[in-house]
């Protein structure tokens, strides 16, 4: 059927939308904006499809939207910062799934189709499906519901057979269109199974980088199935966010010095006992850190999960800005897999009004540690840990590091003795030149403020 032109444009529109929402996304001084303007792509692009001509069942779309725009807006106002990773995981997961049931509904109504758009069509299914179920797993982890992970006798092995059957079942279902309804259940059921079976061994810090892997692949299989239903906009969104997750699992996967293949593959655990840490962990006040602070020429700050957890960004803020106003200089050093999500800092840095100018990568500032007087940690670990550097049986092996280590002092604020999310212990915090606050990094922060402003 050849679709209006106003629908068409609406589409075109939409898409474009998305484009232009996408690259406001690419700054956090223009990712609101560029949220809101993909938002109203999505609004025109639905808009539009309710004007197709003959549509049926208007008013269960009517419903299906309303039911799944409220449940998304109440979610989306409730959700907690820490537990973006997982929304994120479960609405991936929904795009997945429906890309998939697209298809199935495609492949029930046996209608003919040409052998290119069946080909999508089983690999835009293959692909939601598995990312349907991969994402329930990821979600399920990262939210606490899975504690545990689980992995099979021979998991890799089974990963392959389970993949071969479900591409078999596929190629059947392309050579004997239209498929018969059990060949259909059979391959559907099987990709499913796929989804689970791959993730559930998958450990919670590697989790991140998987759900970013799902989102890639939703974004193809929605594509995929765009170009079935022939729907531009479908299909550009599709690529764009398909493009978008796979540079994203790639860059969250260098950052942590572990090919995608290892990540999915490889359970993270050390290889061996690693090695010795000597010293002790050496306790200072909210005052000598204060101090420290306020005479001192440049204050390097790294922020880390913690922050996040304490939600001590507005308090931090206002601490650099005392110390600015004394003539320190003072900026935030954000490694790329600080916190639980790519950005995760940036994002909380700039929500309490910290100057993008302050705010430098890995690459920019890691030669200024040397300088700089003080390096403040507040509830990162794993990102400033040095046996990265040199344990090759530590599970963080390899992952590029910020040097906190090389400042003339170090001050960690956190809660205790904790270790971080890979959990192995920080050589860091036993070295003669750093100094542990314990306490929540809020009210850590509270009290350094206090004293800085008794100082005058
Ligand atoms: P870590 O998880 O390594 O460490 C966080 C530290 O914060 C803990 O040691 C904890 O110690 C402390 N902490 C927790 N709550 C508080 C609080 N309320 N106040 C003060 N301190 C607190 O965080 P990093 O940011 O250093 O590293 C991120 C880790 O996540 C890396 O291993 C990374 O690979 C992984 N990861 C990140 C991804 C991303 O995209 N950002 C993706 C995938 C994985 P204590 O309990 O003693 O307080």
């Amino acid at each position: 059927m050849t679709l209006p032109v106003y629908v068409q444009g609406a589409w075109f529109l939409g898409a474009a939308l998305f484009i232009f929402g996408l690259k406001g996304m690419s700054s956090p001084a223009s990712a609101r904006k560029g949220i809101v303007v993909a938002g109203y792509g999505m609004l025109v692009a639905i808009a539009a499809t309710f004007l197709i001509p003959g549509l049926q069942n208007l008013a269960l779309m009517a419903l299906a939207l309303a039911l799944g725009g409220s449940a998304a807006w109440i979610s989306g106002k409730k959700v907690k910062m820490t537990d973006m990773p997982q929304m994120v995981a479960i609405y991936n997961g929904m795009g997945g799934g429906a890309a998939a049931a697209i298809a199935a509904i495609e492949f029930a109504k046996g209608d003919a189709h040409s052998l290119a758009t069946t080909v999508l069509a089983v690999i835009g299914a293959l692909i939601g499906a598995v990312s349907f179920t991969g994402s329930c797993v990821a979600w399920a982890k990262l939210q606490g519901v899975l504690k545990k992970a689980h992995r099979l006798p021979a998991q890799n092995a089974v990963n392959v057979v389970l993949a071969l059957i479900a591409i078999g079942l596929g190629g059947a279902m392309v050579l004997m269109a239209p498929a018969q309804p059990e060949l259909i259940f059979g391959f559907f059921a099987v990709a499913l199974v796929l989804g689970l079976i791959v993730t559930l061994p998958i450990g919670g810090a590697d989790m991140p980088v998987v759900i970013s892997l799902f989102n890639a692949f939703t974004g193809l299989a929605v594509g995929f199935e765009g170009y079935v239903l022939g729907n531009p906009a479908l299909i550009i969104a599709g690529i764009v966010v398909g493009a978008a997750g796979t540079l994203l699992t790639q860059l969250m996967a260098k950052a942590m010095n572990r090919p995608i293949s290892n990540i999915l593959f490889t359970p993270m655990v050390a290889s061996g006992p690693g090695e010795a840490i000597s010293g002790s962990m050496k306790e200072l006040s909210a005052l000598d850190a204060a101090a420290m602070m306020r005479y001192a020429s440049k204050v390097i700050i790294v922020p880390g999960y913690g922050m996040a957890v304490a939600h001590a960004q507005h308090k931090v803020w206002e601490m650099t800005s005392i110390l600015e106003e004394a003539g320190v200089e003072v900026k935030f050093a954000i490694h790329p897999v600080a916190g639980r999500m790519p950005g995760h800092m940036n994002v909380l840095l700039a929500e309490a009004g910290v100057p993008y100018d302050k705010i430098f990568d890995l690459d920019e500032v890691n030669g200024e540690f040397g300088q700089a007087d003080v390096a403040l940690i507040i509830g990162a670990n794993d990102v400033v840990n040095p046996s990265a550097r040199t344990d090759k049986a530590s599970p963080i092996y390899g992952m590029p590091i910020l040097n906190a280590d090389q400042a003339q002092n170090v001050i960690v604020i956190k809660r205790g003795k904790g270790t971080g999310y890979s959990g192995v212990e920080n050589a860091l915090f036993y070295t003669d030149n750093c100094r542990m606050l314990y306490g929540d990094a809020q009210p850590m922060a509270g009290e350094i403020i206090q004293h800085l402003k008794a100082m005058g």
